[in-house]
């Protein structure tokens, strides 16, 4: 699947390559690199827990937080301190709405994480399917408070959604975080009924038992975040870990560092020093200065001429790490958001319209052909049809049920073919998991998760 018009000097490139996975290893040393993303309906209190946790952690100066403190009084709103050290803009600041994918880094004992703190507000979906495309783990943040939980659990509440979605972009393994307990006085009962209601439902959304943990906090409070709570209320009854050592607990993430190159464009910047860079995750292979890339669906080329980890310059970036890229021999204005980075040998598909098998949430109205959705995928939201709807499937043995359908139902499984305006850089579910995995959204809602099982049309997009 080479696109046309690879240039000759590909094989004359630095790229040469490498034993990656013993190269990670040796980078690794004894602590992991894991990608977090909190979840959950808004006003859960997920910034505040998260903000409170990187406190207590020490990731953040006391002077900083103490800045924070004075800030949030004189707008009237003191509870809100520990949130800002998460949400950055001012614009935040005054609605109290976390919007962006704000990125932040904490340790513990065994793991480096890093947090991608996801939005809560209904209309910042889209920002949280960025979130989570770039998740290993994620986790949810429930508000215990009578009649509060109910409301995030219900439909129409961003519970159910965000850990719907949060399975289908990847992400396997969830911690629950039964926040605000000081509100229903640490009551044992009340735990344990919001535990029962989310561990069946986080099942049927496909989270397996073992991989799903519930934790009884206060992010306010920062009770039971990462010391061993002093709450006689809370320890009456619970000797569980603490938010921290459950983290701790996490399962290593597979990466696919010894793939294909390959990293979705999340950002496009100049530099301090004149050329301009680009930030994303790399989601395969490695990447090093001096290496060569072909940009796509563009089909340009490009040099590295640095790579910075974290800030810090590297001489080795790997799947999972979030980079920043000085580019060269390349124009500003032909790498935008949404583009793909890979290999040069083996670039990256471009598809006007591709296969796919999705399973359909919920509908009001049913699916038939020409139906035209949001196509949300890596970094990108692009505007869609549903070209063709090959066959209905049993969701449970895959078999098919139904060839050449009328229309799809909601909760049905389905092979549809997706139609793009713009050609759109995929791949397919069986070469890279991670990138083969997208969703559709239609009148603001998340109708359906996909993968992608191939490619049907595809051109280089010239600029
Ligand atoms: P987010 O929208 O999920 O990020 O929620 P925030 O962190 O902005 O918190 C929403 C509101 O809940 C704020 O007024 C917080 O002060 C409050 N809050 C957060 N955590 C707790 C908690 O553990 N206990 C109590 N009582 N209130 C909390």
């Amino acid at each position: 699947h080479a696109p046309m018009g690879v240039p000759r000097s590909a094989s004359r490139s630095k790229n040469e390559k490498i034993d990656a996975k013993a190269e990670y290893a040796k980078r690794q040393g004894d602590k992991e690199l894991i990608n977090l993303v909190v979840i959950g309906h808004v006003d859960a209190g997920k910034s505040t827990l998260m903000g409170h946790l990187l406190y207590q952690l020490g990731s953040v100066h006391q002077r900083t937080m103490h800045k924070y403190e004075q800030e949030s009084r004189k707008l009237g709103k003191s509870s809100f301190a520990f949130a800002w050290v998460l949400d950055e803009t001012d614009e935040e600041r005054s609605r109290g709405v976390t919007m962006d994918v704000a990125q932040t880094r904490f340790v513990t004992e065994k793991k480096m994480v890093t947090l991608l703190d996801a939005p809560g507000h209904k209309d910042f979906i889209p920002n949280m399917i960025t979130g989570a495309a770039q998740a290993d783990v994620a986790i949810l943040v429930i508000n215990a408070t009578r009649g509060e939980f109910e409301t995030g659990f219900e439909s129409g509440g961003q519970t159910r959604e965000h850990a719907l979605l949060a399975r289908s972009l990847g992400v396997s393994q969830i911690i629950v975080a039964v926040n605000k307990m000081d509100t229903v006085d640490w009551g044992q009962s009340r735990y344990e009924e919001i535990v029962k209601k989310l561990r069946q439902f986080l099942k049927q959304v496909g989270f397996k038992e073992a991989d799903l943990s519930f934790v009884p906090c206060s992010g306010l409070g920062g009770e039971n975040l990462t010391k061993t709570p002093s709450e006689p209320r809370l320890t009456a009854w619970y000797t569980g870990p603490t938010l921290v050592q459950q983290i701790d607990q996490f399962k290593n993430p597979e990466r696919p560092v010894d793939k294909p190159f390959r990293l979705s464009v999340s950002d496009v910047f100049k530099g301090a020093t004149g050329g301009f860079s680009i930030g994303g995750r790399v989601s395969a292979g490695y990447i090093r200065p001096g290496d060569k890339v072909m940009v796509m669906p563009a089909g340009n080329i490009a040099g590295i001429k640095n790579v910075t980890v974290d800030d810090l310059t590297a001489q080795i970036a790997f799947a999972g790490d979030h980079v920043t890229l000085s580019l060269t021999g390349i124009d500003m204005s032909s790498v935008n958001i949404g583009f793909v980075l890979c290999d040069l040998l083996s670039p990256s598909h471009c598809a006007t319209r591709i296969r796919a098998k999705i399973v359909i949430f919920n509908l009001e109205v049913p699916v038939t052909r020409g139906y035209p959705v949001v196509f949300h995928y890596q970094c990108i939201n692009e505007p869609a049809i549903i070209k063709r709807l090959v066959a209905i499937l049993n969701k449970s043995t895959g078999e098919v049920v139904k060839n050449r359908p009328k229309c799809l139902t909601k909760n049905s499984s389905a092979i549809v073919e997706v139609e793009f305006e713009r050609t759109v850089c995929v791949e397919m579910y069986t070469e890279f998991r991670d990138l083969g995995r997208f969703m559709l959204r239609s009148g603001g809602h998340t109708i359906a998760a996909g993968m992608i099982e191939e490619i049907l049309q595809g051109k280089v997009q010239k600029d």
